[in-house]
Protein backbone atom coordinates (compact mmCIF):
# COMPACT_ATOMS: atom_id res chain seq x y z
CA UNK A 1 0.00 0.00 0.00
CA UNK A 2 1.06 3.77 -0.88
CA UNK A 3 1.24 6.27 1.61
CA UNK A 4 -1.03 8.19 -0.53
CA UNK A 5 -3.70 5.04 0.05
CA UNK A 6 -2.62 4.14 3.95
CA UNK A 7 -3.58 7.88 4.43
CA UNK A 8 -6.92 8.19 2.60
CA UNK A 9 -7.76 4.89 3.72
CA UNK A 10 -6.98 4.74 7.65
CA UNK A 11 -6.20 8.92 8.40
CA UNK A 12 -7.74 12.09 8.57
CA UNK A 13 -6.57 15.15 10.05
CA UNK A 14 -7.52 16.26 13.75
CA UNK A 15 -8.51 19.87 15.30
CA UNK A 16 -5.07 20.33 15.42
CA UNK A 17 -3.92 19.28 11.90
CA UNK A 18 -2.52 15.97 13.22
CA UNK A 19 -3.04 13.45 11.51
CA UNK A 20 -4.55 10.29 13.61
CA UNK A 21 -6.36 7.52 12.96
CA UNK A 22 -10.13 7.62 11.08
CA UNK A 23 -11.64 4.90 13.89
CA UNK A 24 -10.43 3.69 17.08
CA UNK A 25 -9.09 1.22 18.45
CA UNK A 26 -7.04 0.66 16.17
CA UNK A 27 -7.60 -0.89 12.73
CA UNK A 28 -4.75 -3.46 13.24
CA UNK A 29 -6.05 -4.35 16.54
CA UNK A 30 -6.82 -7.81 16.27
CA UNK A 31 -9.21 -10.01 18.63
CA UNK A 32 -6.47 -11.55 20.21
CA UNK A 33 -5.56 -7.91 21.33
CA UNK A 34 -2.07 -8.20 19.75
CA UNK A 35 -0.62 -5.63 16.84
CA UNK A 36 -1.79 -7.57 13.38
CA UNK A 37 0.97 -5.77 11.86
CA UNK A 38 3.71 -5.39 14.34
CA UNK A 39 6.41 -6.24 12.34
CA UNK A 40 5.66 -2.71 10.11
CA UNK A 41 3.93 -1.46 12.65
CA UNK A 42 4.59 3.00 12.28
CA UNK A 43 7.29 4.61 14.08
CA UNK A 44 4.89 6.27 16.40
CA UNK A 45 3.68 2.89 17.85
CA UNK A 46 6.91 1.17 18.14
CA UNK A 47 8.73 4.19 19.55
CA UNK A 48 5.41 5.00 22.42
CA UNK A 49 5.56 5.74 24.90
CA UNK A 50 8.76 8.14 23.89
CA UNK A 51 10.04 8.00 27.17
CA UNK A 52 13.70 6.94 25.52
CA UNK A 53 13.89 10.23 24.08
CA UNK A 54 16.89 12.87 24.75
CA UNK A 55 15.06 15.34 24.52
CA UNK A 56 11.11 13.91 26.18
CA UNK A 57 11.03 17.97 27.89
CA UNK A 58 10.04 18.71 23.96
CA UNK A 59 6.97 16.24 24.10
CA UNK A 60 5.98 17.47 27.99
CA UNK A 61 2.64 17.55 27.71
CA UNK A 62 2.09 13.70 25.46
CA UNK A 63 3.96 12.71 28.12
CA UNK A 64 1.66 13.67 30.84
CA UNK A 65 -1.21 12.08 29.04
CA UNK A 66 0.32 9.09 28.42
CA UNK A 67 0.64 8.41 32.13
CA UNK A 68 -2.82 8.36 32.86
CA UNK A 69 -2.74 5.20 30.02
CA UNK A 70 0.38 4.05 30.40
CA UNK A 71 1.92 2.59 33.29
CA UNK A 72 5.58 2.65 31.89
CA UNK A 73 5.02 6.34 31.08
CA UNK A 74 3.51 6.51 34.59
CA UNK A 75 6.36 5.01 35.95
CA UNK A 76 9.34 7.03 34.06
CA UNK A 77 7.89 10.15 35.27
CA UNK A 78 7.57 8.95 38.88
CA UNK A 79 11.62 8.68 39.18
CA UNK A 80 12.24 11.49 36.93
CA UNK A 81 9.92 13.06 39.58
CA UNK A 82 12.23 11.22 42.18
CA UNK A 83 15.54 12.54 40.39
CA UNK A 84 14.56 16.14 40.60
CA UNK A 85 13.87 16.63 44.26
S1 LIG B 1 0.77 -0.98 17.69
FE1 LIG B 1 0.00 0.74 16.48
S2 LIG B 1 -0.66 -0.20 14.55
FE2 LIG B 1 -0.48 -1.83 16.02
S3 LIG B 1 -2.53 -2.09 16.91
FE3 LIG B 1 -1.40 -0.70 18.26
S4 LIG B 1 -1.92 1.36 17.51
FE4 LIG B 1 -2.46 -0.10 15.88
Amino acid sequence: MTPQKFMATYLRLDEDGDQVLQQLPCPFLGADHYCSIYDVRPKACAEYPHTDRPKIYQIAEITLKNTAICPAAFEVVEQMKKEIK
